[in-house]
């Protein structure tokens, strides 16, 4: 077996290089190889060639290959399809707004939460992605479309908390003054409300954007759309949420989508506005993104349901729909390939 060397930190590559014979400041350098994109360990040109040969022999370094790329006329979204080494795929989306251009990663392939309203759990989960796949979403998306990303959103195919210890590393390596060196405050990490998950992540005091989907205010309704909510109900959801609060002083963003006759009741609204008293937050109202095989349709509502909060003093925003002539919603192009074999 060789090793993964790009899923190592700086720390493990010194310890890994000291133990052939190598001074730290080899490891520093094939990390800035590693995580600027380097593919092959011969491109890295400033290490001596015996070094280089002994790598290549010992460890292998990550590179996905692009299966689709949708690019939409509309707004210049780009979707990737991506194949990992093992042949499972994944999906990456580019999505470019005035305040720079934001990436939406995968944390797994597949997904084991249930939600009803998502094409990335339609075949389960098949397995958790490694840190090198989750910073290579980054990195090859980069360098294939020529753009440089300033903003990366966990929201892609998987329940990043599900995949913990992983999802935190990834967060270590992109952060990196030697990497790709993004700021805590331009990444945003989504999750369907694994609490106790969101309590390790609280005590870690990092400065991301916790992103909690919700998608309604009742415990009926939430575990109709969303499984773990049987597990979890919204009080103690909402509880998990305070604590994050308390704990870092990061306000936490919940996302709504909005679906027909599910969740889009002014009753719902006013519930919600109840549950966010004394926690700030604020709500992003997402237009659903219908999916073939589900029975979820796009609600009329966003407008009045939007209004309803604000009078309650709820701050709301509406996600701009990017990407809606190509398969934006996450699952959907991932699942095309999958029915084609
Ligand atoms: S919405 Fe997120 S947590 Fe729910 S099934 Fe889809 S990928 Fe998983």
């Amino acid at each position: 077996m060789k090793i993964d060397i790009k899923s190592m930190n700086l720390e493990e590559q010194t310890a890994y290089l000291s133990t052939l014979g190598e001074p730290a400041f080899r490891a520093r350098q094939i990390f800035i190889w590693l995580q600027g994109g380097a593919v092959s360990f011969h491109e890295m040109t400033n290490l001596p060639k015996a070094l280089r040969t002994k790598l290549a022999e010992c460890c292998w370094i990550t590179k996905p290959e692009i299966v689709r790329r949708q690019v939409s006329k509309l707004d210049g979204t780009i979707k990737y399809l991506w194949r990992l080494s093992d042949g499972n795929c994944i999906e990456t989306v580019l999505m470019r707004y005035h305040h720079g251009n934001t990436v939406c990663i995968s944390s797994q392939v597949g997904c084991r939460m249930g939600c009803a309203f998502c094409a990335s759990t339609l075949g389960g989960k098949v397995r958790d992605l490694t840190p090198a796949e989750m910073i290579d979403q980054v990195l090859f998306t980069q360098m294939d479309s020529g753009l440089s990303v300033s903003n990366i959103v966990l929201m892609g195919i998987g329940e990043p908390l599900d995949n913990f210890d992983t999802v935190i590393r990834f967060l270590e390596l992109v952060n990196h003054p030697d990497g790709l060196h993004i700021g805590m405050r331009h990444i945003s990490l989504s999750t369907c409300g694994l609490t106790e998950e969101i309590d390790k992540l609280a005590a870690l005091r990092l400065q991301l954007t916790l992103s909690v989907s919700l998608h309604a205010p009742d415990d009926e309704t939430r575990s109709r759309i969303m499984p773990i909510n049987r597990a979890v109900g919204v009080e103690r959801l909402f509880e998990a949420c305070r604590r994050y609060f308390d704990c870092t002083g990061r306000r936490i963003s919940y996302e709504y989508a909005m679906i027909d006759g599910v969740n889009d009741a002014d009753w719902q609204a006013d519930l919600l506005a109840r549950r966010l008293r004394g926690t700030p937050g604020h709500i992003n109202l997402i237009p659903l993104n219908e999916v073939k095989e589900s029975p979820l349709k796009p609600s009329h509502r966003v407008a009045a349901f939007q209004k309803r909060l604000e009078e309650q003093g709820v701050t709301v925003t509406v996600r701009r729909k990017l990407g809606g002539d190509i398969d934006a919603s996450c699952g959907q192009l991932r699942r095309k390939e999958m029915q084609r074999f």
